[in-house]
This record gives structure tokens, C-alpha cells and sequence, in this order.
């Protein structure tokens, strides 16, 4: 969920707004956006949203913080026209402002003047950003690899940032998320001789899926199959869309008559088509989830097809992708997803040896990592520091840590809030950080539920307490802690006073901290207590 704040005087400009798709540990959340306070306590100061390119880490944020924030969004054709559906399906288009830009033009935003310089990586259409500010020019790489041999035939614009690097630069912003990996990214051409082969030497159909995004791999598979003789579907909501925005943005290449429509796909002779299908990450409910168990209306897998996972497996969805890809065995189909005998996708950023190039062409006064784990930040500014293209000071930062750039140097200030804030898609609304501290104590430690009986008259206990438990059940002793559970409630009870046993929400307080106490020494677990008392 990238984002960053840039601000001289009264006037902000803030770069990408992205999103994160949430780790097991955020029980129940769809969707993860950066915490704009500050931008909200500054509202009237911002004056646009600068994007880099249409990856969701960038620009997935971007419908939920314009409801509060309805500022100008600047960014290249196809993000917007990416941003422009998303904004559709949020109702929110009416009243956006997106200016479309590109790179080698220039925007002029209160004190900032913002070249947009072409940068190569998985997807199309992506902008570094030089910006030129009263106290020198900051760049921002946005994300990128050095590819020297892009699929759309725009370089990397080297030139541009050796420009920047004469004239002098006050400040790098670099991408980091590759900075472990020597030497340099596999250009996205190098995936085409594997790819090509096992589209030869297919006996039946093939299945390829990626990023829907991966607007490059998309169109290498057109290709391939264009020269292998089979015809080409493409089956997912997300594959359609893009592929639909990209060939009518004139990205995509797909000569007339090759498109098999979604309907033909299973009458259609296996032998002559491929077939792109979004789901690559097994997301539960995606094309390619729904294929491997045979549950797809217009696609499935049968024996001897060829299935090839043409992206990335993200940390943190192994798991379920490598159960989908069981189901495809099962299915005896011939199943790739690894780089083991060929390249059959590539990285989109830059590894180590493109780092120092860009080092070394920039030649920064302060150097700011950005984009990647806290490891890798550090590693990414050792890495500057070994190269020694670094003037002034390389600046290792949290989120939420500003740094103030003056004519005399670049000082910490105090942070400002930052963070994550989760969202339930299909709505705006936030999910308060208690009800994911309430789920998370319910998956680990359960739910205990002791009921009560009281005689409202006599305020005695009418029978013994009953204890319900879900997600909680201490193992051997099980039925000992649970009679002693009883035990604590009965004496809890009967040593409250006849006021106290009147009064419900006293008596369930003194039970449910009793109560917790006590299943905490039987079991040193922690499970949310309700206790329910019935009148009788
Ligand atoms: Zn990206
Ligand atoms: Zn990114």
C-alpha cells in the first residue's frame, strides 16, 4: 500500500495510493489502505494525487480515500483508464478529476513541477517521477526494472534520469523490493523460448494464467499462440477487463479473428487454443480456482492439457495456490509454475546490479529507499552505501516518518499517523482495529459462554451453571477445567450480595473476569467470555 506525502509550504502532492490484500492474521478483512489522517488534517493544502503506474499496490486505494479527499489524479493512460473503472464500479467517477499525463511532458502543481520519466517493469505505461521543488529536484522511481529489451519496445529512459543527474539531485526515492536478488532482472522478453516450447510441444489445450495486469505477458501469449497456430479465450472478470481497456487503449496487438469468444471455449478444438485465465494467486473464488475444480462454466481442464503459471507465487499464498495446482494434477494435466527448465515469468523489478545503475546515474545528495519490507530497505541502503554514489547521507525510514528537506540539509521530524487502516469490499467502511482484535482472539483462544439461571425474586441460582464453549476445549483435562469453570461461577455467585446478584451487568463483570482468571491458570489461554444470564 504505497504512499508518499510530499509537501512544501501550504501546498501537498501525494504519490500513488495503493492497497494490500491482507495477511491470515486480519481475520475477515478484504482489503488493507493506508491511514490518511494527516492528508485529512491537511486537507485543504493537498492538491493532487500523482500516480506511477496501474499496479493495486499503487492505485487500489485510491476509491476509498477520494470520498473523503476529492482531489485531482494525474497518471499515465492506462492507469487511469485502470483508476476509471475502478472509480465506475464505486459510483465515483461523476465527480473525479483525472488528468491524463505521459512521459516527457511536465505538470506544474503549486510549487512542484513534475516530469514523468519512462520507466520499464511487469506492466505498461509506468513513470519515474523527477519533481522539481524550491529546495532541488526529489526523484521518485515508482516501481521499475531495467529492462533493455521491453516487449513494447520503450526503454527504460536512461537518459532522462543521467539528465537529472548532471543537474543535480537533491533526493532519491528508490524501489527496494528486489534488492536482495544479484545481478540483474531477466528482461520480460526472456520468458518467450520456454513459453513457445511448451506451447509446441503442447498435446492439447493450453491454460496460461498471470496478473491480468501483466499487460506484456498477455501480449507475448497472443503472440506465441498467433505463431504456433492456436486461437486465443481469455476467461476472469479481471483478464477480460484489462485485456478489453489495453486493446482498446491500442497496448494490446490481437490480429482480427483470433479471439475465441468465452462461449466456444469448451466446444473449441483443444489442439488449436490457449486460453488466458486471471486467478493466478488462487484468490478463492477466482477463474482459475474454479477451473482446477471443475466448477468453471466456460472452461475446464481435462487430461494432457497443458496448465502454465506465468506470474509470481506472492509470500503468503503458496498454500492455496499449490492445492489448486494439485487439482490440476489430479486432473492429469501437464502442470508448470516454476523457472526449473526455463523461464516462465520473470521479476518486474530491478534486482541489485540495476540499483547501482541507477545509483550511479542519479548520484543523489540523500538517498531514500522505498518500497519493500524493513529488511529490505536496510539492505537496499547498504547497497548505496557500498556503491558510494551517495553525497550527502543515505536516510533509512518507518512509515510515517517525515523528513524535512532545506537548503541546509534533511532533518527526522516528529512522525505523523500512519498505517493501515481495513476495509470490507463492497463498502467504504472502515473495520475498527477492536473487531480484528476481538476475530483474532476468537480463531486462537475461543469463545467460553457461561449461562446463568437466576430467580429474580430470591436471587438464587435456579440450577447449576451450564458452560458453552466453541474453539476452546483444554485437551486431556478438559472435562475437569470445565467442571471447575462451574465451580468458579457457582462461588461467584453466591458470594455477591443480594444487590450485586440484582444488578446483571455487575454479575456478569464479576463472573467474567473470575471466570478469566481461572481459564487462564487451567489453560493459559485467553477466550472471550459472554456470560448469559436467563431470568426466571
Ligand atoms: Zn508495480
Ligand atoms: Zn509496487
Amino acid at each position: 500500500m504505497n504512499m508518499l506525502a510530499l509537501r512544501s509550504g501550504d501546498d501537498i502532492i501525494v504519490i500513488d495510493a495503493g492497497l494490500m490484500f491482507p495477511e491470515q492474521e486480519l481475520l475477515g478483512v478484504d482489503l488493507v489502505i493506508p491511514d490518511t489522517t494527516y492528508l485529512k488534517q491537511n486537507k485543504r493544502m493537498v492538491r493532487a494525487i500523482v500516480l506511477t503506474h496501474a499496479h493495486e499496490d499503487h492505485i487500489g486505494a485510491i476509491p476509498y480515500i477520494l470520498a473523503d479527499l476529492n482531489v485531482p489524479i494525474y497518471g499515465t493512460k492506462f492507469a487511469l483508464a485502470i483508476v476509471r473503472k475502478k472509480l465506475e464500479e464505486h459510483g465515483l467517477l461523476d465527480k473525479a478529476k483525472l488528468h491524463e499525463v505521459a512521459a516527457g511532458q511536465t505538470t506544474a502543481l503549486g510549487p512542484f513541477q513534475i516530469e514523468y520519466l519512462h520507466v520499464t517493469h511487469s506492466t505498461i505505461d509506468c513513470v519515474a517521477l523527477a519533481i522539481r521543488t524550491p529546495v532541488g529536484v526529489i526523484i521518485h522511481t515508482g516501481d521499475f526494472k531495467i529492462d533493455p529489451t521491453p516487449v513494447d519496445g520503450k526503454p527504460f529512459d536512461l537518459h532522462a534520469f543521467a539528465r537529472y543527474g548532471q543537474e543535480g539531485v537533491l533526493a532519491l526515492f528508490s524501489d527496494s523490493t528486489n534488492v536482495e536478488r544479484p545481478g540483474f532482472t531477466p528482461s520480460e522478453k526472456a520468458v518467450v523460448v520456454r513459453l513457445e516450447e511448451l506451447f509446441r510441444a503442447a498435446p492439447q489445450k493450453v491454460v496460461v494464467s498471470c496478473f491480468s495486469s501483466s499487460i506484456h505477458r498477455i501480449q507475448q501469449v497472443i503472440d506465441i499462440s498467433r505463431m504456433v497456430g492456436r486461437k486465443i479465450g481469455f476467461v476472469g472478470r479481471s483478464m477480460v477487463d484489462n485485456v478489453e481497456i489495453a486493446h482498446s487503449l491500442g497496448y494490446l496487438r490481437i490480429p482480427d479473428g483470433m479471439v475465441v469468444r468465452a462461449q466456444d471455449l469448451k466446444s473449441f478444438d483443444p489442439k488449436k487454443l490457449a486460453v488466458l485465465v486471471s486467478g493466478s494467486q488462487a484468490e478463492p473464488m477466482s477463474s482459475l480456482s474454479r477451473v482446477a475444480v471443475d466448477s468453471h462454466r466456460l472452461l475446464s481442464v481435462e487430461e494432457m492439457d497443458t496448465v502454465i503459471l506465468s506470474a509470481r507465487i506472492i509470500p503468503g499464498n503458496e498454500k492455496a495456490i499449490f492445492r489448486m495446482l494439485d487439482h490440476m494434477f489430479r486432473r492429469r494435466a501437464l502442470v508448470y509454475y516454476d523457472n526449473s527448465n526455463g523461464l516462465i515469468h520473470v521479476s518486474g523489478h530491478a534486482s541489485q546490479e540495476e540499483q547501482k545503475l541507477l545509483l550511479n546515474l542519479v548520484r543523489p545528495r540523500y538517498f531514500i529507499p522505498i518500497h519493500g519490507e524493513y529488511r529490505q530497505l536496510f539492505r537496499h541502503a547498504a547497497l548505496a552505501h557500498q556503491v558510494g554514489a551517495v553525497s550527502g547521507e543515505v536516510l533509512l525510514l518507518e512509515d510515517g516518518q517525515p523528513v524535512e528537506f532545506t537548503a541546509e540539509g534533511a532533518y527526522r521530524r516528529e512522525p505523523v499517523p500512519a498505517g493501515r487502516v481495513c476495509v470490507d469490499s463492497g463498502s467504504l467502511e472502515e473495520i475498527e482495529e477492536v473487531v480484528i482484535r476481538d476475530r483474532k482472539h476468537l480463531s486462537e483462544d475461543g469463545v467460553v459462554v457461561p449461562i446463568i439461571a437466576i430467580d429474580k425474586h430470591t436471587g438464587r441460582l435456579e440450577s447449576l451453571p451450564e458452560i458453552v464453549t466453541r474453539g476452546f476445549l483444554p485437551s486431556e483435562n478438559g472435562h475437569e477445567v470445565i467442571n471447575g469453570a462451574r465451580d468458579v461461577v457457582l462461588r461467584t455467585v453466591e458470594q455477591s450480595n443480594p444487590e450485586e446478584k440484582m444488578d446483571w451487568s455487575v454479575i456478569k463483570e464479576k463472573i467474567r473476569v473470575d471466570l478469566k482468571r481461572y481459564l487462564n491458570k487451567q489453560t493459559s489461554k485467553r477466550p472471550l467470555i459472554l456470560p448469559v444470564i436467563l431470568e426466571v
